[in-house]
């Protein structure tokens, strides 16, 4: 039997967006319930930082807007940037007092990196490189007292055609219902599309599905960033740690195998142009020397253990001394530019749905994130979303019962699955190979949801279908979708597109 329980908000997902909207609702006097399918999060294992525009340094939040703009490739929204760039400050603050703390130069004043395609030192950061760690920490701590309900997984959103009304959910009980007049996706990233991702096991695209097989809009999904230097140790699968952008921000250099600069040539900021750039630069390297992997050279970083303790351990663990000798590096799936199509409050065009952090398109990234805004993008709509869904929960009343059954839908098993993505949708595409995807997707056979990784599956092949009907619809290259067979930038193309996914 189904069990059935109710609050007035439902957040999916404990990483930096769902626990900061969880906390903003409960400071509303609102019931929230979390559930999460994972102990793990992406934001644990981020490392560089949160770019943020501080008062009183040679910073502006023009500047800071103009960066993510240029990196955006024409697909940013200016006035989502802007706003989400001005609630920067106040929401790094906001996190101060539920008990982050930041490295710091001199007493009282933070320390600042600079990363790719940052104009500016902005970046804040934490223990080094594991800024991640910390936010995740304290969010964690501040949220002890809210309701969290792990291994919990939200299978389908549950809505009548014009508001959603609640989450079916898998547990150990079986299925369930939680009934509620506002539900927040916060479920991350889609890196695990991929064989080889920084992501964790359960950054599965959840979220864009739940919110595809709801009808709803997403957008920019061709968009994902493959960090340029993610560890090479041989393995090619699974999470692999990343080495962070800030290690090129302090003076580490990209080489080949015969020492010799792979951006040199190709962008004015070189080592530290947008990640696209980069990556597409190693990408080029590799396939001109027949490589596995190009080096990034940190030897000349003074104090690097101490600086980088991370990436010190990442790479001691696979036998490399990142003082004594260059750290091999391959580019690896990192980030979804695009998603479930909201405003700066994580409005949802279903009333009552709302989603924040990795899984949302604000128009933030555009074509292409700058590092280090996703944290902060986390930050400042996770906490609008909270309050957003607060009020809504109030103004809607109880949610109506809507049947809650969760559907059969079509799987291609994960291993294979990451093999086709990999082949045909990585960081260089083509029409031929998008095609070959498509149709390999579109004979994958239905599934019952019967664990998670069932679900999984499912989620994974609907999202993956989404990626490949985008990418093939862009018939040019911009930001971090780079099509071989259209190398040029084509700026009748300047728009979003909303894949039309027959597979859901
Ligand atoms: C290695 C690495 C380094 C990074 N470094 C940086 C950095 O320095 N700066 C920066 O700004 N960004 C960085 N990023 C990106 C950033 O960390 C993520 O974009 C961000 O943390 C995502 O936060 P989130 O809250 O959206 O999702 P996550 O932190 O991924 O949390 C997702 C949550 O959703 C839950 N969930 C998912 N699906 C379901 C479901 N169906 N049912 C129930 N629960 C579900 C998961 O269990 C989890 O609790 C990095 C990412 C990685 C992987």
């Amino acid at each position: 039997m189904m069990w059935h329980q109710r609050a007035d908000v439902v957040v999916i997902g404990t990483g930096v967006a769902g626990l900061v909207a969880a906390l903003a609702a409960h400071r509303r006097g609102r019931r929230v319930v979390v559930l999460s399918k994972a102990s793990e999060t992406a934001t644990f294992y981020a490392q560089g930082g949160i770019a943020v525009v501080l008062p009183d340094t040679d910073d502006s939040v023009d500047t800071h807007v103009a960066d993510t703009l240029a990196a955006g490739a024409g697909l940013c929204d200016p006035e989502a940037v802007r706003s989400i760039v001005a609630g920067g400050y106040r929401a790094v603050t906001e996190l101060v007092d539920d008990g982050a703390r930041f490295d710091e130069a001199a007493s009282g004043q933070w320390d600042l990196t600079r990363e790719g395609g940052h104009s500016r030192r902005r970046i804040i950061h934490s223990g080094g490189d594991a800024t991640g760690a910390e936010v995740q920490r304290a969010l964690d701590r501040a949220a002890a007292q809210l309701d969290i309900r792990r291994a919990h997984i939200a299978l389908e959103l549950l809505h009548d055609g014009e508001a959603v009304a609640g989450v079916l959910v898998l547990n150990d009980d079986g299925l369930g219902v939680v009934h509620a007049p506002s539900v927040i996706l916060a479920t991350g990233g889609l890196g695990n599309l991929y064989a080889a991702t920084t992501n964790p096991a359960g950054s599965t695209g959840d979220g864009v599905a739940l919110a595809m097989w709801a009808g709803l809009a997403i957008s920019d999904i061709e968009f994902i960033q493959f960090h340029p230097t993610m560890l090479f140790d041989g393995h090619a699968d699974g999470r692999r740690p990343l080495i962070t952008e800030a290690v090129r921000g302090e003076g580490a250099v990209l080489v080949d195998g015969q020492g010799n600069s792979v951006t040199a040539g190709v962008h004015p900021m070189g080592d530290l142009a947008p990640r696209d750039v980069v990556a597409g630069a190693i990408d080029a390297r590799m396939a001109a020397t027949g490589a596995p992997c190009v080096y990034l050279d940190a030897r000349g970083i003074a104090h690097f253990k101490r600086r980088f303790p991370t990436v010190t351990a990442a790479c001691r663990a696979a036998g490399i001394d990142p003082t004594r000798e260059p750290i091999p590096v391959v580019p690896g799936a990192h980030y979804s530019c695009g998603g479930v199509v909201t405003d700066v409050y994580g409005r949802t065009e279903l009333a009552g749905l709302f989603a924040a952090g990795e899984v949302a398109r604000t128009g933030m990234h555009g074509a292409n994130r700058l590092a280090s805004n996703s944290l902060l993008q986390g930050l400042v709509v996770g906490g609008r979303a909270g309050q957003a869904a607060a009020d809504h929960a109030v103004d809607a009343g109880p949610s109506h019962a809507v049947a809650a059954e969760p559907s059969a839908r079509r799987a291609l098993p994960r291993a294979e699955l990451q093999r086709a993505m990999t082949r045909d949708a990585s960081v260089v595409r083509d029409g031929d190979g998008l095609r070959r995807l498509a149709k390999e997707l579109d004979a994958s056979t239905p599934r019952i949801l019967n664990s998670r990784t069932d679900f999984e599956d499912v989620a994974l092949t609907t999202v993956a279908a989404a990626v490949a009907a985008s990418a093939l619809a862009r018939t040019e290259s911009r930001g971090c979708h780079h099509r071989s067979d259209f190398p040029d930038t084509d700026p009748a193309q300047a728009r979003s597109l909303v894949p039309a996914v027959a597979c859901c």
